[in-house]
This record gives C-alpha cells, structure tokens and sequence, in this order.
C-alpha cells in the first residue's frame, strides 16, 4: 500500500523523506540489553507525522483531532506531554545518543522514545544556556532550506503545535497574527509561501493597520514560550526514561564511549564543527525583553527600513526583534541596536512607545544554507544522523525535522535486522 501523508487535501508521499543506506548498524561492542528483539512501539513505522492534518482543517479550534485521536486509541500520553502516535510496529529497539537538548536534540529524542529505542541524551550546556531558551519563538520559517522540505517540515510542526496549544502543553499557545507591507494594493506580494501551512490569512482591515501601512495578512499560528516548553519538554523526555549526560564534547567520537547504536547530532551552531562541516555559520539576532503595555497581537514587518520589525507578546513579557546578521560572532548587546529596534517596533505596534526595557538579548541561530537531515555513515563506526542547520526556524520546522529524523533512525534500526 503506498503510505502517503495528508494535510490539508495535500497528499505527501513518505519517499519524499531522505531515506538512510541500507548497512547494518555497525557497534563497536555489543552492549548488553541492546539490538534485542523487536519491541512493540506505537509510534508510526515510517515516522511520517501523520497524527498532523488528517483530521482537521485549520487552526485552533480544531480540538476534534485529540478527540478523534483519543477514540481511536492513537494518542498516548506519556507523563506530561502528549505525543502523537499512530498504528503499532515493530522495530528493533536501539540505543540512540542524542547530541543537543535544544529544541531539535529534545524533539528527536522524545519521538525517539516514544518509538521504543533507548535514548542517551548528551548536552554540553543547561537548558536556559541553549538558542531554543531565547528564542522568540513563533511559527514563521526564517533563514532555514531548503524551501520545499523547509515548507513541508514547517506545516508538519504547525499541526503538532496547533494540538499542543488545544491540549494545553505548557508554554504554547495560538497567536493572532499580523504581518505588514508597504506597498501600495496594485503591487502587493503574492501570497507567502507559509501561507499554506497556516490555511486561513485573510487582508488586514484599515481599523487594523498602523500608520504608514497600507496593507497587512492576518493569520493565527502558534508561539511558544520556550522558558517554559524546553524544560517541559525535557522533562517529558527524562521522565519516559531517558538517561541525561552533562557533557561537552570536542568531537562526536566522545560520545562512543557510551555505546550507541547510532549517534544523532542535534548541537545547533556546533554541530558542523562536530562533523567537521566547515557550511556553518552564525546568524546573530538581538532582541529586547520588555513590559507588556496588554498587547495580545503578533506584528511585524520584514523589510523595515531601519531593519526587521517584530512583536511578540507572551504571558509575563513581550519580545521585541530584531536583527538577523549572518557570520556575525559577537553575542554582547549593542545599545544603539536596543534603541533602533525600541523604535522601529513603536512604529508597528505604536503602544509600544515608551515601552520599558527589561533586557536586551543576543543569540546565535545555527545558519546552514540548508538543514541537513541525513543519515552519514563515514564519520564513526556508528551511523550518524543529523540534525542541524535550522536557523532562523528551529522552532518552526522541530517537529518536522524531529520525525524524520526519528525515521532516519528507524530505517537504520530495520536494516540491521535484515
Ligand atoms: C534571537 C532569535 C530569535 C529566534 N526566533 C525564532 C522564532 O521565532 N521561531 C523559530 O522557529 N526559531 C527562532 N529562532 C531560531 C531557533 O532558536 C533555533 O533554530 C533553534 O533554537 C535551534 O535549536 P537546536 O536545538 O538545533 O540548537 P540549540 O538550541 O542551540 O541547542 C544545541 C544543544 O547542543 C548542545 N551542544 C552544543 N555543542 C555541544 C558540544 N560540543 N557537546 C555537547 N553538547 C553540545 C547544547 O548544549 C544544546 O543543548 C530564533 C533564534 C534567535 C537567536
């Protein structure tokens, strides 16, 4: 039967996804308890997310996906987090190392898990050290490639997010949407490439738009506040059984020692170094911190004059962004930058005028001209699959990549049982 995943009417066929070599899983010692026979797991053979979509439309108000699921017996709830499953196979469980507690590290580690192997995670940095714990985060894919798998990890995530949100994981939520242009009506862009995954963006009404802008989309999607969802995330991958290793490794060849069947690289902006892809590099991005003066709207608009504009306001905060400078190191704040990006968001959330500042942040999103989500089979004596690269959109594409990912190592799982 040819498995294909649907979303929205749109049918994705699974070979789409990279697909691993077909050599067993080489170990370099048997270790005890591991390639046992195949254990009954529920997580979907072929990794596809096809929990996303089938079920449902758009948007938010679709809580009938997690009743569906639930009478179907499809989705289990492990601790605090539930995690979307479908069907029952059998895999040969293995013994994965997850390299990275990032979002993309805890994502594949928790599918990982939920597809019965054994998970070691390794992070060389607590969690509120890491990218994902800035993050602004909110569904938009940003500086990430390539476009067609970016688009297709993108919507797979939206969906996880959009049922997270209904089921109320900590940390995410659906956010009303407004995205700015200035051009005049006869030469508005066509409709964004995202606009698929997120289904329903309609025009701006004038009562909606600020000063200066004629035209603006309104759209829903998700936005997570990661100092809650990362360590919620984490604890759901600790609590269903994964050992934690407190690391920082020089080279993935360190984590050998620890006997896995396959490493997974998920170290952000290191992971290159640890591969030794030298197509890395830095995309530095300052974002402030400040009073929420009771906004509940996301806003920005791309191509500012004085810079990117955006406004994302969250429970206790609201995020102010921010800049995007590829190849750029230096991760102190610069003052003249906190006051360019105060302004140029007053201009598109005039509220926000006057705003008080509680911090103002610098990270480093892992740039890559694309994600690279592959299996590499000539770095260890291990197979390696990676999953890195991501970006301005980690958080957009997580799920997404994560699931490949997890099928990545399925794959390699049943071929070494062939
Ligand atoms: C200002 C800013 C705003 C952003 N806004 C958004 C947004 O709105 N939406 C969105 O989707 N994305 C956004 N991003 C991008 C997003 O944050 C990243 O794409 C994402 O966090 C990358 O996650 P990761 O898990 O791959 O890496 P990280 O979060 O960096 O995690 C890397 C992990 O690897 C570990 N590690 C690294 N090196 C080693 C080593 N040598 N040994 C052991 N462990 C190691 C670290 O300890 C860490 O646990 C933003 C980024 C920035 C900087």
């Amino acid at each position: 039967m040819p498995l294909s995943m649907e979303i929205r009417g749109r049918s994705f066929p699974v070979d789409e996804r990279p697909r691993p070599g077909r050599r067993p899983i080489r170990s370099p010692e048997p270790k005890p308890g591991l390639n046992q026979p195949p254990v009954h797991c529920e997580w979907n053979c072929e990794g596809a997310p096809i929990w996303a979509g089938q079920h449902r439309t758009r948007t938010t108000s679709s809580l009938p996906i997690t009743v569906l699921l639930h009478a179907i017996g499809a989705l289990v709830v492990h601790g605090c987090e539930s995690v979307p499953v479908d069907g029952v196979c059998d895999h040969l469980r293995v013994h994965v190392v997850v390299v990275g507690a990032g979002v993309s590290g805890l994502s594949t580690a928790r599918l990982l898990l939920a597809g019965g192997h054994e998970v070691t995670l390794v992070s060389g940095d607590p969690l509120r050290q890491t990218t994902s714990h800035l993050a602004a985060a909110v569904w938009f894919p940003t500086a990430a490639g390539p476009a067609d798998a970016v688009a297709r990890w993108s919507a797979s995530a939206y969906e996880v997010l959009v049922r997270a949100a209904a089921d109320g994981v900590p940390g995410v939520c659906m956010r009303e949407s407004l995205v700015l242009y200035r051009e005049e009506a006869d030469v508005l862009p066509p409709l964004p490439s995202w606009a698929e995954a997120v289904g329903e963006v309609r025009l701006a009404r004038p009562d909606e738009l600020p000063p200066g802008y004629p035209h603006g989309l309104r759209f829903v999607v998700p936005l997570v506040e990661m100092p809650t969802y990362l360590p919620h995330l984490y604890d759901s991958v600790v609590h269903n059984g994964a050992q934690h290793v407190q690391r920082r490794l020089g080279a993935l060849d360190q984590a050998l020692d620890l006997r896995p069947d396959v490493v997974v690289n998920a170290a952000g902006l290191t992971a290159g170094a640890l591969a030794g892809d030298n197509t890395t590099f830095p995309v530095r991005g300052q974002i402030l911190r400040v009073v929420n003066p009771g906004l509940s709207l996301s806003v920005r608009d791309e191509h500012h004059p004085g810079g990117r504009a955006y406004v994302h306001p969250r429970t206790q905060d609201c995020i102010l962004g921010g800049t995007l400078e590829v190849g750029v190191w230096d991760t102190t704040p610069d003052a003249d930058e906190t006051a360019a990006i105060l302004k140029r968001c007053a201009d598109i959330a005039p509220a926000l005028a006057g705003a008080q500042l509680i911090e103002s942040i610098v990270g480093l999103r892992p740039g890559r001209r694309e994600i690279r989500l592959e299996v590499d089979e000539s770095l260890l004596a291990v197979p390696v699959v990676h999953n890195y690269g991501h970006g301005g959109s980690g958080v957009t594409v997580g799920w997404g990549c994560a699931a490949d990912a997890a099928a990545l190592v399925d794959s390699l799982a049943d071929a070494s049982n062939e």
